[in-house]
């Protein structure tokens, strides 16, 4: 690892408010995407002349279509209570990165333009201009935002952060301002089919090599298949899956776990991504056109079930959107939509999380577990925050956090969890969510780790941890960026399913 250009964060001896350090990270900006990669998801190639005037008319539009949003602008009552929950603000001491002064970079523009005191008596209620200034903070500090939903747990009125960044990147986007990185995925996405512009015989031959690995392995033939009409399973994953470590390593398991339930599965070339960053550039119609393509799969192979596998935002635009952006699931009401409910089969939730599917054949005792195969790892666990706040999983309250952990408890004899107040609802982010896993932002992204790493620290020291377990292919790619800089081994960084692969006894169950 090369010498950090910046401070990394200390371990703190107490979780103390960190003393303030204005403008700390001010300078903190991803790479503005250039014309070719705005025009081809529908936005100005570069900031557009009138770029005040028109991005007031957006947010105008969007206060008129989202009820939320202009809830969130009127509601706070600055009671201070999410000020110190943002692991931003507790990495870098920024004061803007407090979630509330982070809305309120949106609210006093909001004020200006949309309320009658502001109009009038701006200086009275904080009401400012959309200056060239004002959009420069919109731009570094809404990009310093992880979409991941903590500081709405602590708040009274439960105003969502995350809404309010969606909105402000929506509304750069629209005036031509879009982040490289986001842009430039979504447009491999919508182009080739994955985050990783990975064609349809690249992914083929991956397979090949993952069968052929898991044979050297197991002596066992299991296979990955690709297109395959009238499987059961479509398997959804995040591309990350298909040859990042340790994601890979998951993606092995759960080809494991559908070939010992002997359950029909395949991958789509067409809909070879989980992931979806309209979530992260705040564009609906960008979210759903990227979904869209998941819709048009399962039709075309006739898939019964729809499975998603480890990858948190992804499960989240699954559980929370699908159903009324694309009509998978039930809210559709167009032709396909009512053909693709005809399709799949009812008796399984739509959609599914990998995590449930391998769940409810460890209930049924439908895989053969060798729990001693773990024994070498001692494990914990980190809850994605797109899980565990922002969608759920099983037909239980709290079933994100009881399942996943579940499982772990099912195929290892080493667990412990990390503190109660950095865990399940309360889970610190890792730093790397919401579209700012780029280089372009490491020092916000090792800083932001800082709260989740001191909880890591806390079970690795106490109880002698050496398996960081999670389920979303950002974090673990997050991690595997930023463990090194606290000190600790990337080789710790896993999946839950890298968990199940090693346990699971292939061949001894009908
Ligand atoms: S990163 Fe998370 S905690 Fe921080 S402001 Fe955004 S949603 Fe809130
Ligand atoms: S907790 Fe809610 S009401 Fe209180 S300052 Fe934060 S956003 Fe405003």
């Amino acid at each position: 690892m090369a010498a950090a250009e910046f401070e990394v964060p200390k371990f703190r001896e107490y979780p103390v408010i960190p003393a303030l350090r204005p403008d700390e990270m001010a300078g903190s900006k991803p790479y503005v995407a250039a014309a070719p990669i705005q025009e081809a998801l529908g936005f100005p190639g570069q900031l557009v002349d009138d770029w005040q005037a028109k991005a007031i008319t957006r947010m105008g539009e969007l206060l008129d279509k989202y009820r939320s949003f202009r809830v969130y602008m009127d509601a706070c009552v600055h009671c201070g209570a999410c000020t110190d929950k943002c692991h931003y603000f507790i990495g870098t001491a920024d004061p803007k990165n407090m979630p509330v002064a982070r809305q309120e970079l949106v609210r006093k523009v909001y004020r200006r333009y949309f309320t009658f005191a502001g109009k009038y008596f701006p200086k009275l209620v904080g009401a400012v201009d959309l200056t060239r200034d004002v959009l420069d903070d919109w731009y570094s500090y809404f990009n310093q935002c992880s979409e991941c939903r903590r500081c709405s747990v602590f708040c009274p009125y439960g105003i969502d952060t995350a809404e309010v960044t969606m909105a402000a990147r929506e509304i750069m986007d629209s005036v031509g301002l879009g982040v490289k990185y986001t842009g430039e995925i979504l447009g491999k996405l919508h182009k080739i089919g994955n985050n990783l512009g990975l064609p349809g015989p690249a992914l083929e031959d991956t397979m090949l090599g993952l069968e052929e690995d898991i044979k050297d392995e197991t002596g066992v033939d299991v296979r990955l298949p690709i297109d395959m009409k009238g499987a059961e399973v479509l398997l959804i994953t995040p591309s990350a899956d298909f040859f990042s470590e340790p994601h890979v390593d998951s993606l092995i398991g759960y080809a494991k776990v559908f070939h010992q339930a002997g359950i029909s599965w395949t991958l789509s070339s067409h809909a070879s991504e989980a992931g979806n960053f309209g979530l992260f550039i705040g564009n609906y119609e960008q979210m759903r056109k990227a979904a869209m393509r998941i819709r048009q799969a399962a039709l075309d192979l006739g898939a019964k079930r729809i499975v998603v596998g480890e990858c948190g935002h992804a499960w989240r635009v699954a559980y929370s959107f699908w159903n009324t952006l694309t009509g998978v699931g039930l809210g559709g009401e167009d032709p396909f939509a009512k053909a693709l409910q005809q399709q799949l089969d009812p008796r399984h939730p739509v959609p599914q999380h990998i995590c449930e599917f391998t769940y409810d054949l460890i209930q049924r005792g439908a895989l053969n577990l060798d729990k001693e195969a773990n024994d070498h790892r001692v494990i914990t666990f980190h809850d994605s925050c797109n899980v565990a706040r922002a969608s759920r999983m099983g037909d239980m309250p709290g079933g994100q956090f009881v399942i996943p952990r579940s499982i772990i408890k099912s195929v290892a004899n080493h667990f412990h969890d990390m503190p109660q107040d950095t865990i399940c609802e309360s889970t610190f982010c890792c730093g790397g969510g919401g579209g700012l896993l780029t280089d372009d932002l490491l020092e916000i992204r090792v800083k932001g780790a800082l709260p989740r790493m001191e909880a890591l620290k806390q079970v690795v020291d106490d109880h002698g941890v050496n398996f960081f377990a999670s389920i979303c292919a950002i974090c673990k790619a997050q991690f595997n960026k930023v463990l090194p800089f606290y000190g600790f081994d990337t080789s710790m960084n896993g999946g839950v399913h890298q968990l199940v692969s090693t346990a699971i006894q292939l061949g001894t169950k009908e």
